[in-house]
């Protein structure tokens, strides 16, 4: 399966030149020939699967209405994007899979500033030998399936046609500045780790 990147991704997050991606395959990271901007080789094709599959687990269960704030939109794949509400769903995914373990919480994923982003940030692969990338699409889909059980007990007459993610749990798609901020710590961790992982 060939995997085209999200029209948005295309763009550099940093300055907005249209960045070199390298085919799917290649082991050569993604790159800003403008204002030097990396990201792991293959983060778009991962980030853009990762879309599809939730937008299409969404669509499976019965999900016609994402509920964002006082918005609601019936676009599911632009809604699960990762400049749109990915930021937020990694966030709880990570807190939630905390108290699973340590070895468990391997979510090969972070985020990087990205200022036309819905929360200034967009999603991208932390590494680029993603060993098991089942573990962000069950993480990411548990925290979605989640916050659709909670919309369906708080909003019986629509039932399984909507997703109230101001329902996503510990931290709201409403709670805005938490979301940033965690994910800023966040991946500041992961920069952290990797240049500890590289010495
Ligand atoms: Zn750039």
């Amino acid at each position: 399966m060939i995997i085209t990147p999200s029209l948005s991704l295309l763009y550099c997050p940093n300055c907005n030149e249209k960045l070199t991606i390298e085919p799917m395959f290649s082991e050569t990271n993604t790159s800003c020939s403008t204002c030097g901007y990396t990201e792991p080789a293959g983060s778009v094709h991962f980030v853009t699967f990762i879309t599809e599959v939730l937008s299409q687990f969404l669509k499976n269960l019965g999900v016609e209405e994402i509920i964002i704030g006082d918005a609601s939109t019936n676009d599911l794949r632009a809604a699960v994007d990762a400049q749109a509400i990915l930021p937020a769903l990694l966030v709880n995914a990570k807190l939630n899979t905390n108290t699973i373990g340590n070895g468990f919480n391997n979510i090969p994923l972070t985020t990087v500033h990205d200022e036309s982003a819905f929360y200034q940030r967009r999603v991208v692969t932390s590494t680029n030998s993603i060993r098991n990338p089942s573990i962000a699409i069950s993480t990411l889909s548990e925290t979605l399936f989640a916050a659709h059980k909670m919309s369906m007990i708080n909003n019986p007459t629509k039932g399984k046609k909507a997703l109230d993610l101001n329902l996503l749990s510990p931290i709201s798609v409403s709670q805005q500045s938490s979301i940033t901020e965690y994910t800023s710590n966040d991946a500041v961790m992961n920069t952290t780790s990797q240049k500890m992982e590289a010495q």
